[in-house]
């Protein structure tokens, strides 16, 4: 790859209001391993990746600094760091912390990306300046309007953003200083680089990097996880 190795930032701070479950769906069960580890043994298996940072909700930083920082188990996990009140925050908190010239953020609740959607993603930000993992869109795909539709969109022209996405962290740092200080808001890194007038390019994702988001998701999950070995990354310093 030539260079520093990326840092990957995994925002794992929300709270999973939307699982209804009686902890944040990062520590909910896969298969018998914490949904959590499926995410970081994935990425630790990326040999593109040389750190990993945790961002984890505040009340937790004890105990999670604990488990996955300094553990010869999780030789990649440099740090963990406090989430903030949105994603947004809780990334750039990591991206801060990572000392990094290139960062890799994808989120705690995509248990199934895999080392090659990692290298992909990362290729295409070296040669391009940032990247995003994406899904072209198959379903038939309308506006809303309240309880009837609205218009129809070309879906030729959609996307469904996933993560990884890599970027500069310098690149990161300033275009989430200048927005906030706008007072803008963004549900993701390529909407706030879009913002801030730098270009993204997008890789193919993977159907199986889906998010985890409500209790049927993580029936599927569970699903797929019961059929995919959970597999440690080789121990690298
Ligand atoms: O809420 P959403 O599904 O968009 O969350 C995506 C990822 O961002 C999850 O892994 C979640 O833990 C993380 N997150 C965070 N800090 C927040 C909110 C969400 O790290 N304040």
């Amino acid at each position: 790859m030539g260079g520093s190795p990326v840092a990957a930032v995994i925002p794992a701070a929300g709270s999973g209001s939307r699982m209804a479950a009686a902890v944040p769906k990062q520590f909910m069960e896969l298969n018998g391993h914490p949904l959590l580890d499926w995410t970081l043994a994935a990425i630790a298996r990326a040999d593109e990746i040389g750190s990993i940072i945790l961002v984890v909700p505040p009340g937790d930083l004890p105990h999670m600094a604990e488990k996955y920082v300094g553990n010869p188990r999780w030789p990649k996990v440099a740090r963990a760091v406090a989430g903030g009140a949105t994603r947004a925050e809780s990334v750039y908190n990591g991206v801060r912390a990572a000392g990094a010239e290139w960062i890799l953020a994808h989120d705690a609740a995509r248990p199934f990306v895999t080392p090659a959607l990692v290298r992909r993603t990362v290729e295409a930000a070296l040669r391009h300046g940032a990247a995003t993992a994406a899904l072209p869109a198959h379903d038939t795909l309308k506006t809303r309007d309240g309880d009837f539709l609205g218009e129809t969109l070309d879906r030729a022209a959609v996307l469904h953003i996933q993560t990884p996405q890599v970027f500069r962290a310098a690149d990161l740092l300033a275009a989430h200083e200048k927005l906030r200080h706008e007072g803008k808001e963004w549900t993701d890194e390529t909407s706030l680089l879009q913002q801030a007038g730098i270009k993204v390019a997008w890789v193919p994702g993977e159907a199986a990097n889906m998010k985890i988001t409500t209790p049927d998701d993580f029936r599927l999950a569970q699903v797929m996880a019961e059929r995919s070995p959970f597999v440690k990354g080789p121990a690298r310093v």
